[in-house]
């Protein structure tokens, strides 16, 4: 296994520092647990025995899963499938931005298929949003009533406590529901398990392999995503997030203002798709009337961000006597 580059800049990405600390943490393990081509085995036995081979005690495949899904949520891993067989793989999209991509041979095949990422994709729930909804249930499981924390700002709660609590869809996402502050309850990590079914990666594959079609699913429950990305809730008032309740007006963005919101996030969002795209469904998403349409844009760009695991570049290199790296070309 070859040494991995971690810059300084990583602590300044605005994406992963707005993921719990475990989930940064899980980031900076798969940085190592990778090929050299940015891409990774997904079995989540392998992956746990791999990644916490000293606290196999501690991390379990919901805490794993749950970590995973932060990091896709805000892009910075992503899932496809491959042929012949549908296998899921992991990868960093970003991969060659970051790390010496050496002439080995690849470990985790070529994608064929990336619609597998919306399945993680579909459950991200934003870090804000989860601190509001844990305020909102006042830090008790909304089954049993039992207490999760009290002496605790709910963010950083959500920041480092992780494990300790679930928010479960009351719909779940398998049957169109959807990550909407009304959609998910704080509950206990024991009440939650016993509702749902655990995390099966055949469950997911099974997407893959049927065909797992973001149209139908659009057909059937309005949008494909139409979750906030960063914090509906906190971006409509700095300092009570109780007026998440009130209804703010909606006006319709021109096709200049979202040209200059996108080119502001330095997103490749096309105004014009997007304002005719709305323009055609009445600025309605999933049935209800849009609140906000920069966080539609953000879904957008999650969106685009995450159907593109790119191939990384084939370099050539030219080393020293020490192995270092001298030379590179394409
Ligand atoms: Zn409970």
């Amino acid at each position: 296994m070859p040494n991995r580059i971690l810059k300084d800049s990583i602590n300044e990405s605005r994406d992963l520092t707005s993921c719990s600390f475990f989930a940064q943490d899980l980031f900076k393990r798969l940085i190592t647990y990778a090929d050299d081509y940015g891409r990774f085995n997904t079995d989540p036995q392998i992956m746990i025995a791999r990644l916490y081979p000293r606290e196999l005690s501690i991390v379990d495949i919901s805490d794993l899963m749950d970590a995973i899904i932060e990091l896709v949520g805000v892009g910075k891993i992503a899932f496809y499938t491959a042929k012949p067989r549908h296998e899921v793989f992991g990868c960093f999209p970003k991969w060659d931005e970051h790390q010496r991509i050496r002439d080995s041979k690849k470990k985790a095949p070529d994608p064929t298929d990336t619609t597998v990422n919306d399945w993680y994709y579909r459950r991200f729930i934003p870090i804000d949003m989860k601190a509001a909804i844990i305020e909102r249930d006042g830090f008790k499981c909304q089954i049993c009533g039992k207490h999760i924390a009290e002496a605790i700002d709910a963010k950083k709660l959500v920041k480092m406590c992780t494990g300790s609590f679930h928010f479960d869809h009351i719909v779940p996402c398998d049957q169109g529901g959807r990550v909407t502050y009304e959609n998910i309850r704080l509950t206990c990590p024991k009440c939650n398990q016993s509702r749902k079914k655990s995390f099966d990666f055949d469950e997911i594959l099974q997407f893959s392999i049927e065909g797992f079609n973001p149209q139908e699913i659009a057909a059937s429950c309005g949008e494909l995503p139409p979750n906030p990305i960063r914090n509906p809730i906190q971006s409509e008032s700095n300092t009570n997030t109780n007026s998440a309740d009130k209804p703010r007006r909606f006006v319709k963005p021109t096709v200049e203002e979202v040209t200059e919101y996108c080119t502001e996030r330095g997103n490749k969002v096309n105004a014009q798709n997007f304002v005719d795209f709305y323009e055609s469904k009445g600025w309605k998403v999933g049935g209800s009337p849009m609140k906000d349409w920069k966080a539609a844009i953000r879904t957008w760009e999650q969106r685009d961000k995450a159907k593109a695991p790119e191939e990384p570049k084939r370099r050539k290199i030219k080393r020293d006597d020490f192995g270092n790296i001298i030379e590179t070309w394409e």
